[in-house]
């Protein structure tokens, strides 16, 4: 199987049956910052010591702010990636590219070990444990 076929099956088409693929839904700055801590935290295993600041502009993703500093995350709830997915789907995709950079420096991006993450992440966020940070 393809990657790209793994990846509908395995993550977009959970988003979808929630309702959440392609939805204008996102949540507020304080919620997206309170999920977003969860996720990282589940992704890396422990919680991040830095910084978390919201960024509203267009292009600008949620990643650590600085390449080489690593103390502040922005998180953008607004953005649209170029599948145009917004909010939950948006942030998981990218924080399971955080960890998956981190964790696995010498891997490519979108490995089966990162893809299995952002499953992970994205079950974790559609499950009732997180349904507080989704609404
Ligand atoms: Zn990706």
């Amino acid at each position: 199987m393809s990657h790209d076929s793994e990846y509908d099956r395995l993550i977009n088409n959970k988003w979808r049956q929630a309702g959440l693929l392609y939805s204008d839904q996102q949540p507020d700055d304080k919620t997206a910052i309170s999920g977003c801590k969860k996720l990282y935290r589940k992704a890396f295993g422990k919680a991040f010591k830095g910084k978390w600041v919201i960024v509203n502009r267009k292009n600008q993703y949620t990643w650590w702010k600085g390449y080489t500093n690593r103390s502040v995350i922005v998180v953008n709830p607004s953005r649209e990636d170029d599948w145009g997915r917004k909010g939950w789907p948006d942030m998981v995709h990218l924080i399971s590219h955080m960890a998956h950079a981190q964790l696995r420096p010498t891997e490519r991006p979108h490995s089966v070990a990162q893809l299995e993450l952002e499953k992970d992440l994205t079950n974790y966020a559609l499950s009732d444990a997180f349904a507080k940070y989704r609404n």
